[in-house]
């Protein structure tokens, strides 16, 4: 837990967010700024950076693997997932998440 960081807040639920999943280790949230019809964000409760900071292969399956249950929940088939990673990538949130983004058609490569 990182008292300044937003997403370890929204984990802890002491800011109220749109969450869409959660497991013991994993919460999954509609963006505040979404950028398609459906755009949510997965974050592991554990506070971690970005992904450079997760060494644990346990930790990149809990936040990777509940985007097929997620995605089947909301009867998704295709969807577009980004994680920026460092500021030059546009990472403005240093909680490590992965967008998933779906509803409309997306371009690549990507901005
Ligand atoms: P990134 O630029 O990859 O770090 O993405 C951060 C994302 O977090 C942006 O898409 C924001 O719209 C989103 N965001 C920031 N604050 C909140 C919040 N309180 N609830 C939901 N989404 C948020
Ligand atoms: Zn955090």
């Amino acid at each position: 837990m990182n008292s300044d960081c937003i997403f370890c807040k929204i984990a802890n639920k002491e800011i109220n967010a749109n969450l869409i999943y959660e497991d013991e280790n994993t919460v999954a949230f509609n963006d505040l700024n979404p950028q398609a019809p459906v755009h949510f964000l997965v974050i592991p409760k554990k506070h971690y950076e970005s992904l450079n900071e997760i060494k644990d292969k346990e930790e990149f399956g809990n936040i990777f693997s509940v985007i097929p249950k997620i995605a089947e929940k909301l009867g998704i088939k295709e969807y577009r997932t980004v994680v920026n990673t460092g500021e030059s990538a546009g990472q403005t949130v240093f909680h490590v998440h992965i967008h998933v983004m779906a509803g409309r058609k997306f371009t690549w490569p990507a901005g």
